[in-house]
């Protein structure tokens, strides 16, 4: 194996957070001792049962909805899938039974900077993509433009993945309710969740998405949140579970764990995002001074605390990801699922970056755990990478 470097900084906590001590406590002895089926009726089938119940309380009060309102789903994907294509099958299904073609809603419309999620449930289903403004915040005049009576579900992130920036989903709302009126709002509120109060600032939506490996929960757990009113088509068939919306027997410590998790930001949010933005506002400003021909993403001010997001003039960022590695500091260029293929960002694209300042892209995301000593880390290896990065370019430009 490769030597490891001697430190190492990881700045991707966007693609997933390290496992908080209160998750992986309150799991631990589940995965061990609490292994009943929580549908069964014995004893230890209805602890199981209690423990989920719990779960479902915490996870209601940090989205500001009934426990009832929980749908628990195997991650954001999941949850998001559910969403666009629970809704619109909902909505076809009913036209069907009704006889009635064009006046039942089943388009759906999303923002074109949505994780891939819900792009392509949405692309799927011939739905409406809206475009953003320079800073990667939504269009809401194009917006309004592409709502209709025909529109079943309108799906606006509260956080981007790749810049962080945070969308207006008040207005949002208001725009879908005076322009659409059979549609439901939804929104995926994945990167949100560990530095927005979700409640409030979803408070208008009717579903909403979360995963628990972004806020220091386990991986292949989430919710979504479905208003009580609103009816679904279920994507998995089966045993019922979940109000019928997700049938398989639940992952009882995944559960457990992001509800532990959940406890966690509701009580250390607010301190988290006052350290952890201050920490990032020193790794940023620290690049933009030391690397010229740098470019920032967004509007800091209308970001989530843990997100920087920059754009390095003449670089690539794979090369640049592979040098900051093999020196400790552990990051990404675009989204987590699409590095590795090294498409462009359609988040970039869609801002109006040229391919190639895209192709130069670095987030470094900030959590919970990341400290002075790594920003520190960071600024001292990024700009040494760029350099030797362009420095290659132009050698070879020469030949
Ligand atoms: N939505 C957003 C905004 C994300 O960032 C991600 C993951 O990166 C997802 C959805 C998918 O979540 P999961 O990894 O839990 O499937």
């Amino acid at each position: 194996m490769a030597e490891l470097p001697a430190e190492v900084a990881y700045l991707d906590n966007a693609a997933s957070t390290p496992l908080c001590q209160q998750a992986a406590e309150a799991m631990a002895p589940l995965q061990r001792d609490l292994y009943a089926n929580p549908t069964g009726s014995h004893r230890m089938a209805r602890d199981s049962r209690r423990r989920i119940d719990d779960a479902r309380d915490v996870m209601a009060e940090v989205l500001g909805c009934e426990p009832g309102e929980i749908i628990f789903t195997a991650g954001g994907t999941e949850s998001d899938n559910l969403a666009i294509f629970g809704r619109c099958w909902h909505m076809a299904d009913l036209r069907g039974a009704q006889g009635v073609v064009s006046e039942q809603a089943s388009v759906p419309v999303c923002s074109a900077i949505e994780h891939h999620a819900v792009l392509e449930p949405v692309e799927r289903l011939g739905g409406i993509m809206v475009g953003v403004d320079a800073s990667g915040t939504i269009n809401l005049d194009a917006l309004a433009s592409e709502l209709s009576a025909n529109t079943a579900i309108v799906s606006v992130m509260l956080a981007n993945n790749e810049t962080g920036m945070v969308q207006p989903l008040a207005q949002v709302a208001e725009v879908v309710r005076s322009a659409a009126p059979n549609a439901v709002l939804h929104s995926d509120a994945v990167q949100a969740m560990a530095w927005l109060d979700v409640a409030a600032q979803a408070g208008d939506a009717d579903l909403v998405s979360v995963s628990a490996h972004k806020f220091g929960g386990p991986k292949g757990t989430g919710a979504l949140m479905v208003r009580n009113s609103l009816e679904l088509s279920p994507l998995l068939l089966g045993g019922g579970q979940e109000r019928g919306l997700r049938s398989g027997t639940h992952n009882v410590a995944g559960i457990v764990g992001m509800a532990a998790a959940a406890e966690v930001v509701l009580q250390s949010r607010a301190q988290q995002v006052e350290r952890v933005s201050i920490l990032r506002d020193r790794l940023v400003d620290g690049l933009l001074a030391k690397v010229p021909h740098t470019v920032e993403t967004g509007d800091r001010s209308r970001k989530v605390a843990g997100s920087a997001h920059l754009c390095f003039e003449g670089v690539e960022s794979e090369a640049l990801l592979f040098l900051i590695e093999d020196v400790g500091v552990y990051a990404s260029a675009a989204s987590s699922c699409s590095s590795g293929a090294q498409d462009p960002s359609h988040v970039l694209a869609a801002m109006g970056y040229s391919r190639e300042l895209a192709g130069g892209s670095l987030r470094l995301s900030l959590g919970y755990e990341t400290t002075q000593a790594d920003v520190d880390l960071a600024l001292s290896v990024i700009p040494d990478a760029v350099a030797r990065l362009r420095d290659h370019a132009s050698d070879a430009l020469a030949m």
